[in-house]
């Protein structure tokens, strides 16, 4: 079976939001901004501007064990410094645990269930199939082993079933995006047994009630679109109408710049040259250099999605 979520952006229907077009930034606080994070930050915030939007800033802290309040502070701090200002208040998802638990609970409980299988005897699990089946699948998903368990779902991990058919989403990057959920993610875990809550669902519970309306990160991510889309439909959220992923700037080995590869932090101390150096990775018209908020207002009115368009590195360093 084949869903078309939805075909063209004028289709898509926005019950619970005004047409103000809203986008936002949403880092994990589990470094400092890289150039990496940072061009993410800009194309977004000029992206959204030059559609006379608004640009949210929502700190993804779900993940008590590698996020640390210094690194978000820093990030405040950094984006400041760039004159990179979002509207309205940020939002913290580590105080909102209890409307995610909520949605669990409630509109989202038929689809989850508990689940006490280890990471060890699933490993077991994999190796008894492999030894009476040659072809066991390179990605692995969960096997649904616990499915009709009936566990407490408070004491154990929660796993929640995604839809098993191939979803559609034009990507205004990447053009033209099929993925099946179940296929890619199988049975994802939501809520560990310690509690601590996913990313995705965290993620896509928030957009929705954010009412975003175009998301603009990482080609990274992409991977995990379906399953968002999926979620918010499950949650009976808005969808998100517009989905943007932008290439990567990976090092030369490949690899996406990331915080667990140790790239370097930024160096605000010159933030004009670091605007400028950021807007010239995105591919973007130059600017005249001058004060930040003078650089961004003139990148916001040139600003150019077709220099990324199918374009998976923005650059190699
Ligand atoms: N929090 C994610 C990150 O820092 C980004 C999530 C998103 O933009 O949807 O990589």
């Amino acid at each position: 079976m084949t869903t078309v979520i939805h075909t063209h952006p004028s289709l898509s229907s926005r019950p619970y939001t005004t047409d103000l077009p809203i986008g936002r930034f949403a880092p994990s606080p589990t470094g400092e901004l890289h150039l990496g994070s940072l061009t993410t930050a800009l194309a977004s915030y000029c992206h959204i501007k030059s559609l006379g939007g608004k640009w949210l800033l929502r700190i993804e802290d779900t993940d008590t064990e590698r996020c640390d309040r210094q690194f978000t502070e820093q990030i405040l701090i950094d984006l400041e410094t760039l004159g990179l200002y979002w509207d309205g208040d940020i939002i913290h998802q580590s105080e909102r645990i209890d409307i995610y638990n909520d949605y669990l609970q409630t509109v989202l409980a038929p689809l989850t269930y508990g689940c006490q299988c280890s990471r060890k005897s699933l490993a077991r699990y994999w190796d008894n199939i492999k030894k009476v089946n040659d072809s066991v699948p390179n990605q692995q998903r969960y096997p649904r082993c616990c499915i009709n368990d009936i566990l407490d779902k408070k004491e154990h991990k929660l796993r929640l079933q995604l839809p098993d058919y191939a979803i559609g989403f034009m990507d205004g990057i990447q053009g033209m995006q099929w993925d099946n959920p179940q296929q890619t993610l199988g049975d994802m875990v939501v809520r560990r047994q310690d509690g601590m809550i996913n990313y995705i669902l965290a993620a896509s519970i928030d957009d929705g009630l954010q009412g975003i309306t175009h998301i603009m990160r990482g080609l990274d991510i992409l991977p995990m679109t379906t399953a968002q889309i999926s979620l918010l439909q499950m949650a009976g959220l808005p969808t998100v109408s517009y989905w943007y992923h932008l290439p990567l700037i990976c090092h030369t080995n490949g690899q996406k710049l990331s915080k667990q590869n140790l790239a370097q932090p930024i160096d605000t101390r010159d933030p004009s040259a670091l605007i400028a150096q950021a807007l010239k990775l995105l591919q973007q018209q130059p600017v005249d250099l001058d004060t930040p908020e003078r650089m961004l207002k003139q990148a916001i009115d040139q600003w150019d999605n077709t220099p990324l368009q199918n374009k998976q590195q923005l650059a190699t360093l």
